[in-house]
């Protein structure tokens, strides 16, 4: 099939490259001359493990441009768009919109499909995308094309591997056409079709992930517990996530949940629900917690390292999670902004990472390997599981003194020095 996927981000060149490599034709069309240039070079724009092979791989099937003109020669377009959060915690629809009109605009004279990929709140294929591009195209819906919503469920770090083999693909349309087509597109993927209704489909997407991110903030609040009471919450979790009702994953107390989704999404279900009239107390609770597990570790670290003014503190890891190179809304944000606040200086190292940190924080010192970060350090907070991080030797810091944000250090690291878990 010929495909033309909107927005070359984490979730467009994930589907682009992946679905190019069961055999279609990919054209990604993005507002970004940098990341234009690299995918034309089989470049990724983003690190994501096995994605650069696959547009190697794959690249005779691969262009891009930020002409929406190829949108007239394809079968199938997606919307992968951002859809940041707005102030108020809603979402910004302002690109899955333009970028609507766009695509609007270029449609052909076939029958063609239109499918949001973009997490959008329940309602807006139909009720917003659909009649944008009705409206800027002089189509009818239903006839000359129609529309899909298709959530993305790929986790970051991980992204081929989910996207490949994922527990379930959601197709939300009212078109038999549509079905069919994205039936045959997916085939070659192997995994359970969910077929529903757009608003469902759309719907999916926020219940999975507001309930992991539940599960995030529900295990960091019992782990507080537990340490209080010098239980260790691992085991308890462990335990608790034998149950098959429960499940296991999602249950590991730590700094808390950052990235691009689980923060913006729980916010917008927050207010959806606000703008339905009914509040949602939980996921309110949700964020209360995550928010406050940054604020955990630096109040751990001052009760060792005492007043931070002119302290000199290392953070490892600026990404997210590990496996990426993303920093939106990560935990090691907050840690930074906080100990500058109070007139700290930080040593800041992550594998991947570093480039984007700097444009958030162009002034704190970024260095080359974590060793160097430690080198005359008062004091440590380990942010992101990177597994390099478990093999560190902390002795030789000024005060080896280590804030545990993600559970990484092995025990026998843990001896010799100062060592304190966030929830254990
Ligand atoms: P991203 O910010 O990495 O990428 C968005 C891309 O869209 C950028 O390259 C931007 O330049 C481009 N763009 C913006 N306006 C455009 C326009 N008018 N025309 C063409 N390109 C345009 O975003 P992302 O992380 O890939 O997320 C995209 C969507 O998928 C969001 O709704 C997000 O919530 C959802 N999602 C993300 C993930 C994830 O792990 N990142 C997982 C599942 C779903």
């Amino acid at each position: 099939m010929q495909i033309c996927v909107i927005g070359a981000g984490y979730v467009g060149v994930v589907t682009g490259a992946c679905l190019a490599s069961t055999g279609n034709h990919i054209t990604f069309i993005d507002i970004d001359q940098d990341k234009i240039d690299r995918l034309n070079n089989a470049t990724a724009p983003i690190y994501e493990e096995g994605l650069q092979e696959l547009l190697q791989e794959n690249r005779k099937r691969i262009s891009a441009t930020d002409d929406y003109d190829a949108v007239a020669d394809s079968d199938v377009v997606f919307i992968c768009v951002g859809t940041p959060s707005r102030e108020n915690g809603g979402i910004d629809l302002s690109y899955v919109k333009k970028a609507a009109e766009q695509v609007g605009k270029r449609l052909g004279e076939r029958w063609q499909l239109v499918v949001v990929k973009s997490t959008v709140i329940p309602g807006t294929t139909m009720n917003i995308v659909k009649p944008l591009l009705e409206q800027a195209s002089g189509k009818t819906a239903g006839s000359d094309f129609d529309v899909a919503m298709n959530p993305e469920f790929l986790r970051e770090g991980i992204a081929i591997q989910d996207f490949m083999q994922p527990d379930r693909i959601v197709i939300g349309t009212t078109s038999q056409q549509a079905r069919e087509l994205l039936e045959k597109l997916y085939e070659p993927f192997d995994a359970p079709l969910y077929v529903t209704s757009p608003s469902t489909a759309e719907m999916v997407k926020y219940a999975s992930n507001a309930l992991l991110a539940t599960k995030i903030s529900y295990a960091n609040e019992i782990g507080s517990l537990c340490k209080q009471h010098g239980i260790d919450t691992y085991q308890v979790m462990e335990a608790v996530g034998m149950d098959h009702r429960i499940a296991s994953s999602f249950l590991r107390a730590g700094a808390g949940f950052g990235g691009s989704c689980f923060p913006k999404d729980v916010r917008a279900l927050i207010a959806t629900g606000g703008d339905a009239g009914q509040p949602m107390h939980l996921l309110r609770a949700v964020m209360q917690v995550n928010d406050m597990q940054p604020h955990r570790m630096l109040e751990l670290l001052k009760k060792h390292v005492g007043d931070l003014k002119d302290k000199h503190i290392a953070v490892l890891g600026l990404a997210f999670k590990p496996g990426t190179d993303d920093i939106r809304e990560s935990r090691s944000i907050p840690v930074i902004r906080t100990l500058l606040d109070q007139n700290a200086h930080v040593s800041a190292y992550d594998p991947m990472a570093t480039d984007n940190m700097r444009e958030v924080f162009p002034d704190i010192c970024y260095t080359d390997s974590p060793e160097e970060a430690l080198d005359d350090a008062d004091g440590c907070l380990v942010m992101t599981d990177w597994p390099m991080f478990a093999e560190l030797d902390f002795t030789g810091m000024a005060q080896p003194i280590v804030i545990d944000g993600r559970r990484v250090i092995p025990e026998e690291k843990r001896t010799d020095i100062t060592y304190e878990g966030i929830c254990w």
